[in-house]
This record gives C-alpha cells, sequence and structure tokens, in this order.
C-alpha cells in the first residue's frame, strides 16, 4: 500500500486547532480509502520556539522536511513578535528556499454559505487565482539606512525575472486551458509601473501564444477588485504578482463567505521540492483558544494536498464530506454567522466521510 509522509507545521495561534482538526479528517479520509497511508511528523516551530530558541525554526528545519512527500501548514504569527520576524522566519523561509513559486488560491461560495454579494447566489462565482510566489515585492529586497536618524531611508524593492514571469504565466494559462471555460485574466499595474510590470505584460503576451484555446484579458489591479464585486461571473482564473493577489484573495475569501473557508496550495510544480497547503487566514489572536476556528479553510486544503498526491477519490471525497456540512448552516461556525465549534464541525466531517458511499 501506498504511503504518504506528510510534515505538519500548525504554527501559531488558531494555525494549531485548525491543523489538528485537518489531520483528524486526514486520516478518517485514509481509512474510509483503504487505498493509501499517511504517516504525519509533527513540527513544533513558530511563536512559542522562537521565544525557547530565538529563532522560527531550527537550523537545519528545512533538511528535516525536505524528503516529505507534502507539508501541511497552519499559521505563521504571534502577538509578541513582530510579524516580519514570523512571516520570513518560517512561511516564507519554507516557500522560497523549495521554490513553491506557483500559489492556487480556489475560491467558490460554498452550499449553505451566503455570499456578502447581493446578486451571487452561488455558481456566478468560481475562481482560482495564481499568485506569483517567489519573487516580486516579497523578493525580499531592499534596506533602511541611517535607521532612527531624521534622515533614515527604506526601499522594498520588486524584483521580477523573465525566468520567474514565464513559469507562472505558463502555469496559468494551462490552469485556465483545464478548467471548462478557458478563461484567463492577467492582473497588472502596468500604467503606473513602467519596468517590471510592463515586461510582465510583454511575457503574457508572448507565453499567450502557446495557449490558442484560451481567451485571456488584462486587468489593471485596482479596478480588477471592482470587477469582482460587480462582474464576479466574468472571471475564472486569475494570475498575478506576489502582492496583487495576495491582497486580491483575501477579497475572493470574504466574497465567498469567509476568510475560514479560502484554501491555498504552495506549489513546486517540478516537485524537486515538497509542496505546502494551508488556509489563507493567519493566527486570528481575537479568537484563538476559543474552539471556534472555522476548520473548513484548512480541510479544503488538505483535499488540495490529497490531489497534489495523486489522490483524487479522496481529495473529491472530503469536498463531499466539506459540502455537505457547509450545506447545514447548525454547522456554521461564528465567523459564517453561526454557533457552532471547530470540533463540531470536525466531527461531523469525519461523520460525512464515513457515511460518503460512493
Ligand atoms: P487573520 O487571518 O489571522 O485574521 C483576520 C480576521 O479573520 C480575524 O478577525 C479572524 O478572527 C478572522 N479569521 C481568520 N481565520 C478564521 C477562521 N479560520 N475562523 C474564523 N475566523 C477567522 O489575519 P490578521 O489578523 O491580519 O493576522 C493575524 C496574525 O496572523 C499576524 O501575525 C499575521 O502576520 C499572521 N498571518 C499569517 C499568515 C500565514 O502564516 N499564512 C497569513 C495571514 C496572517
Ligand atoms: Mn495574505
Amino acid at each position: 500500500m501506498k504511503s504518504y509522509r506528510i510534515a505538519t507545521i500548525p504554527g501559531d495561534g488558531i494555525g494549531t486547532e485548525v491543523v489538528s482538526a485537518g489531520v483528524e479528517v486526514l486520516e478518517a479520509l485514509a481509512a474510509r480509502d483503504g487505498g493509501f497511508g499517511l504517516a504525519f511528523d509533527h513540527f513544533d516551530w513558530g511563536g512559542a520556539y522562537y521565544k525557547k530558541h530565538g529563532r522560527m525554526m531550527p537550523e537545519d528545519g528545512r533538511e528535516q522536511i525536505r524528503g516529505h512527500d507534502a507539508i501541511l501548514f497552519g499559521s505563521a504569527g504571534h502577538p509578541d513578535i513582530p510579524d516580519h520576524i514570523t512571516l520570513w522566519g518560517l512561511r516564507l523561509a519554507i516557500c522560497q528556499p523549495f521554490d513553491q513559486y506557483a500559489n492556487v488560491r480556489p475560491t467558490r461560495v460554498l452550499p449553505g454559505i451566503t455570499s456578502p454579494l447581493r446578486h451571487v447566489s452561488g455558481p456566478e462565482l468560481d475562481w482560482v487565482i495564481v499568485r506569483e510566489n517567489s519573487e516580486g515585492e516579497y523578493a525580499g529586497v531592499g534596506g533602511r539606512v541611517h535607521q532612527g536618524l531624521p534622515i533614515e531611508a527604506a526601499t522594498d524593492v520588486s524584483m521580477m525575472t523573465r525566468a520567474g514571469v514565464t513559469r507562472i504565466m505558463r502555469f496559468a494559462f494551462r490552469l485556465a486551458q483545464s478548467r471548462p471555460r478557458k478563461l484567463l485574466t492577467v492582473v497588472t499595474k502596468s500604467n503606473a509601473q513602467r519596468y517590471a510590470m510592463v515586461m510582465w505584460d510583454e511575457i503574457a503576451v508572448e507565453v499567450a501564444k502557446e495557449f490558442p484555446d484560451v481567451t485571456w484579458d488584462k486587468a489593471i489591479v485596482d479596478a480588477m477588485t471592482m470587477r469582482m464585486t460587480l462582474k464576479p461571473e466574468t472571471i475564472d482564473t486569475v494570475v498575478a504578482t506576489n502582492l496583487h493577489a495576495d491582497i486580491l484573495s483575501d477579497l475572493a475569501a470574504a466574497l465567498a463567505g469567509s476568510l475560514g473557508i479560502a484554501p491555498t496550495a504552495n506549489l513546486n510544480p517540478e516537485r524537486e521540492f515538497p509542496s505546502m497547503f494551508e488556509p489563507i487566514h493567519g493566527s486570528a489572536f481575537d479568537i484563538m483558544g476559543k474552539g471556534v476556528a472555522n476548520p473548513v479553510g484548512t480541510f479544503w486544503s488538505a483535499s488540495m494536498m490529497l490531489d497534489h498526491l495523486g489522490e483524487p477519490k479522496a481529495a473529491a471525497r472530503l469536498m463531499r464530506a466539506i459540502e455537505r456540512v457547509t450545506a447545514d448552516t447548525a454547522l456554521h461556525t461564528p465567523d459564517l454567522g453561526g454557533r457552532a465549534t471547530t470540533r463540531q464541525v470536525t466531527d461531523a466531517v469525519i461523520a460525512a466521510i464515513k457515511a460518503d458511499n460512493e
């Protein structure tokens, strides 16, 4: 029997609550399927680890997870530690060296969930946002001089490379091509940013030639926010830079009902390194420890992980179980306007997995 080794990194805040729920659900799926096994290795990296050791993960941390088949991640972010330290010390310290350059963020209005958009009943909003995940605005290039003095200066430089832009465009066109509508929107800001964003646009035109069956258009990022809210049905697959897609995907999650249900995959498509799966939300300090975090974003991410591992049947079974549970408003957590707990939602999803007969 095939067995996959999964590294789990719950991190901080509600990350720990949703990842343990995710592991339970994955164990139930493997048991129901019978065709594959899952072995989990847990890593206690994050804010508490930082307080003890002065770093978010051990120096050889990446070596410890290099050989795993996939990583299930919670959140990096601790109330007592600056965000740039937790983010760069853990999440980006894995994403960037493991070259997980394609960040894939599907958004749908799941059954039983109400979009805040009054003209959206469900099918009008079915998107996948592809985020460039290795360079651009989050390349980490920049610096500060004269710190603390009146003449202090600071830069964050957005670095774009031809290789980096070409590979994310290809990935996005290929993904758009695999979806029924074969429709891609390339998000840009080349009106105001005259160098890297213009190269981004030019490479889109070049790569588009390889995909004559994909219909594509261009949208300026600010106009894109309007289109997402007013004309969601005109959008299918979207590709955007690291920063733009970061912002647009939080908007997408909110328009689909809650940040708590939104999943993401950080993919190294060439499979030279393990890929990482995580809910898009953060540590949610306001609700941590209360047992009310919505675990659906993590479950959906786990479904994407199973797809990536080559277990599409189990991935689909998990999505069916999630949708059965979201359809019942009595099983909605407070972020969706309900009163259910993480425990109740997790138990209901596990029960739906066990009852699934397809
Ligand atoms: P957040 O996602 O943690 O929370 C935003 C709001 O959404 C909060 O009101 C929270 O209660 C709610 N929310 C988020 N997830 C939810 C869930 N599963 N169920 C119910 N409600 C949910 O964003 P933030 O407040 O901007 O950031 C808090 C910390 O998390 C910061 O330290 C930040 O750096 C970190 N963070 C980490 C990641 C990551 O590791 N991928 C992502 C975003 C934020
Ligand atoms: Mn974000």
